[in-house]
């Protein structure tokens, strides 16, 4: 009879695996350290929100609201939408509780994020972002200090690997009237437009700027230029921001190509891009968008954020194997014999209250020396602890070096928690 077959995950979305969460680990942890510096705070939302929130910050006619996210009715028949990125939800949280009101913020986040997009190397169906916002700052000086902090990051986790890429879009005005522009310029070359390019040059032209396709390179190196049709104010801004990279000798190029997906974005976005990934190579991306609280029904709030692809970043922290490894147990208690068994867990709760930062890993389920040696191994553990049944009797315990040469040598419990004292400060 054929065996039913396990249900697996759903496609597009990982398992975060033991041996990868110290990785994940040390880039939240490292990440969490940075932000605190800069006085960014944690803030935390729900992770479903109305699907309206989405459709009037982001944008009809994006990608996401079109055709990636994963929206359904709950038994309410509210429609619903599992958040597809941070800054949203952000925004809303802050308008709600009166946030935004006489005073700035300057806030971070993390966690799953979903779309539904195809899944490939670097393209996820749940993916993780650490996403940062700040809120009631006009800029440019706030701009550059969220760059600052990028880049500092990255050298915290030692990425050598990553460049930063700059541009203005201008004021929603601005925008605007080079949008008019540049649909005309593409209508009048309608016939070298694929289709994707199609059905956006009424939508979204803006978008085909940012199109990966071969055969459109041409037509869009020639296009005109937002940079040449940006209101003054945005190129002062811009100006001002550069300026402020040019003197912290931070190295970065003006991408004119360089438009963001999200219809909310204004002035300043950024990316950081790396060759090491492929296709998909935009690790950490942002921006400013002083338009999206006052869109959302809130007092006009100048703001400016960005995300950072955790799943990207640590594929780049693998191929530069620039990640410390997880610290291994300090001891591995081996438990030997009945007496020694009923003892082993209350032992092993007395050493962790004597010896503060003790990392001991206890063996459970019995076995013989030899099995319970083999475990200690496996987990690399520095000593094996060994209690015995004679050991158990006398209120002796045996110590023996797994990792270097050296003879087991036999304590006293006040002894063993001097001697894993001095281990655990080593
Ligand atoms: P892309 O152009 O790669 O689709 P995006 O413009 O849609 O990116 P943002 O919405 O700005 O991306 O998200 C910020 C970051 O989150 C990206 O730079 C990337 O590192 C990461 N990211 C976005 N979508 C995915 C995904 N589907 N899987 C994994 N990481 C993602
Ligand atoms: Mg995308």
């Amino acid at each position: 009879m054929a065996k039913s077959s396990n249900i697996q995950a759903v496609r597009g979305m990982n398992d975060i695996l033991p041996q990868q969460t110290p990785t994940w680990q040390h880039v939240e942890a490292v990440a969490r350290a940075t932000l605190q510096d800069y006085g960014y705070q944690e803030i935390r939302m729900p992770i479903l929100e109305k699907t309206e929130l989405f459709k009037r910050s982001i944008g009809e006619v994006t990608d996401i609201v079109e055709k990636e996210m994963y929206t359904f009715e709950d038994r309410n028949g509210d429609s619903l939408t599992l958040r597809p990125e941070g800054t949203a939800g952000c925004v809303r949280a802050c308008m709600e509780q009166g946030l935004l009101y006489n005073q700035v913020q300057r806030l971070w986040y993390a966690g799953p994020m979903f779309r539904h997009e195809r899944p490939q190397k670097g393209r996820y169906r749940q993916f993780h972002q650490i996403g940062v916002e700040a809120f009631g700052m006009e800029g440019p000086d706030v701009d550059a200090e969220q760059i600052f902090m990028t880049a500092r990051l990255w050298r915290a986790l030692g990425l050598a690997e990553v460049r930063l890429e700059v541009n203005s879009l201008g004021s929603q005005e601005a925008r605007a009237a080079y949008k008019a522009i540049l649909v005309e310029y593409l209508e009048a070359h309608h016939d070298q437009l694929d289709e994707d390019s199609r059905r956006r040059l009424h939508s979204n032209p803006l978008r085909i700027l940012d199109s990966k396709n071969p055969d459109m390179q041409a037509l869009i190196e020639a296009a005109p230029q937002l940079a040449d049709h940006l209101d003054t104010e945005s190129r002062d801004h811009f100006q001002t921001l550069c300026g402020y990279l040019d003197a912290a000798g931070l190295e970065y190029r003006i991408n004119p190509r360089l438009v963001r997906g999200l219809d909310y974005y204004s002035r300043s976005v950024f990316e950081w891009v790396t060759d090491r990934l492929g296709a998909q190579g935009t690790v950490c991306a942002g921006g400013r968008y002083d338009g999206l609280v006052g869109w959302l029904g809130g007092r006009p709030t100048p703001a400016v954020g960005f995300a950072l692809g955790m799943e990207r970043l640590i594929a780049l922290l693998e191929t530069l194997e620039a990640v410390p490894p997880p610290p291994t147990p300090h001891v591995y208690l081996v438990v030997a014999g009945e007496a020694a068994l009923t003892q082993g867990p209350v032992l092993a709760e007395r050493l962790r209250d004597a010896v503060p930062g003790l990392r001991l890993q206890m063996n459970c389920g019995g076995g013989s020396f030899k099995s319970q040696f083999k475990k200690a191994d496996k987990c690399q553990a520095a000593y094996a602890l060994i209690l015995g049944e004679e050991e158990a009797a006398r209120g002796e315990y045996g110590l023996k070096p797994l990792r270097e040469t050296g003879e087991q040598r036999v304590l006293p419990e006040p002894e063993l928690v001097n001697y894993l004292t001095e281990i655990v400060n080593q």
